[in-house]
């Protein structure tokens, strides 16, 4: 299953025989990290092609178009629905049945946006029977402009979009394809993903155009504040209620067991600023018959401050992690992980392996007594 398939058997929604909903990811909420995933893989499909801008209709296209747009270095145009006061001049239009609501959209580029000559890559969320596409080519064809292909998310295969375009001559790359669903079952057809290069390349390739300089130490009982200046950054970020004001605790915590060594965290600095942190706790559990698997250490506080992210600093931090409960032959790391950094932690070695629940990761290490 590509990546892609994954999430919409996870959090898809068979509101009807053909009627998908993938409003945790794709539509309503949107998932930047999958998008440009979906992106790097048009750009490894649509290799060799030459495509000098994107274009999409609002409003559900735009999320994926733009990123797309960034992916392949073009301008993104989007298609409008309505007229307003912000489309000036001329205009390229369509009509377009709507899918989603049956009526009929008018589709509306300004003519200064396309221009002759111009070859034009479609990207749109969904395409069930290709009246959006259509209408869009029809508007690339107007501007004189060329069709480089068509990039879709999700398609419907048992519609007949796909197989009109595809006749047509198009080039058409859909992520995945929905071969049939029910409520209970949602069948794709084969379609491997191409770029391997989520986690590992994606995070060498950030290294080499930022090269940040940072530096990592482990954090003594001294760092308290720090530590709960970040911890309460982080909860923040993950949009708890502050209902208490637990700082004053968070301090005389972090104060006790990092002085203990009950808990170890490494924090990393750029100029002297701490920009992120991670730590463990270790705890001891009954002793087991079948693996000496009474130390566990529980990977918690995992934050990087927004502006910092995406530079491997996480990574680094995680193989401190590691390092140190290799050097204690420590059997197991475990975490709860966010769908935004299941990747992270894959790429250091974590795996979920606990059925149904696929936020349970965990690292396994050195069993020998
Ligand atoms: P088409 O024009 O190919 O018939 O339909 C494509 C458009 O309809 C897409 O732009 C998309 O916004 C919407 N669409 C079609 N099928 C679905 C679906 O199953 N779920 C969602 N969320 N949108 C759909």
């Amino acid at each position: 299953m590509n990546i892609l398939e994954e999430r919409i058997r996870k959090e898809g929604i068979v509101k009807s025989k053909d009627v998908l909903i993938v409003d945790k990811f794709l539509n309503q909420q949107m998932d930047p990290v999958l998008f440009h995933q979906m992106a790097e893989e048009w750009k490894t499909r649509f290799k060799g092609v030459q495509v000098d801008k994107i274009l999409t209709v609002e409003a559900s296209g735009i999320g994926l178009a733009i990123v797309a747009a960034e992916v392949f270095q073009v301008p993104c145009v989007f298609a409008k629905k309505t007229v307003s006061i912000n489309l000036v001049g001329d205009v390229y239009t369509a009509e377009a049945e709507s899918f989603t609501h049956g009526g009929v959209n008018t589709l509306m580029v300004s003519k200064r946006l396309l221009n002759q000559g111009e070859h034009v890559l479609l990207i749109d969320d969904f395409l069930a029977n290709g009246r959006a596409c259509e209408a869009l080519l029809k508007i690339v064809q107007d501007a004189g402009a060329v069709p480089a292909g068509i990039g879709i998310g999700i398609e419907k295969g048992f519609q007949t979009g796909g197989k009109a375009l595809r006749e047509s001559g198009y080039k058409v790359e859909s992520l995945a394809i929905v071969k049939d669903m029910d409520k209970d079952n949602i069948q794709f057809e084969d379609n491997p993903w191409l770029t391997q290069k989520f986690g590992k390349n994606m995070e060498e390739k950030k290294k080499t155009e930022t090269a940040v300089k940072y530096t990592i130490r482990n954090a003594s009982g001294e760092d308290a504040d720090l530590l709960t200046e970040l911890r309460f950054a982080q909860l923040q970020a993950e949009g708890n209620v502050l209902l208490y004001d637990t700082r004053a605790e968070m301090r005389t915590y972090f104060r006790k067991h990092l002085s203990d060594g009950t808990y170890r965290a490494w924090i990393a600095e750029i100029n002297g600023e701490a920009v992120s942190a991670a730590a463990v706790l270790y705890q001891e559990y009954p002793p087991s018959i079948d693996w000496n698997g009474a130390h566990r250490g529980y990977v918690t506080s995992v934050y990087t401050r927004p502006q910092y992210r995406h530079q491997g600093i996480a990574s680094a931090l995680l193989k401190e992690i590691i390092r140190d409960a290799e050097e204690k032959k420590l059997g197991n790391l475990w975490l709860m992980a966010s769908p935004q950094a299941k990747h992270l932690y894959e790429s250091c070695g974590f795996s979920v392996d606990f059925p149904g629940n696929d936020t349970y990761m965990e690292w396994f290490g050195n069993l020998e007594k």
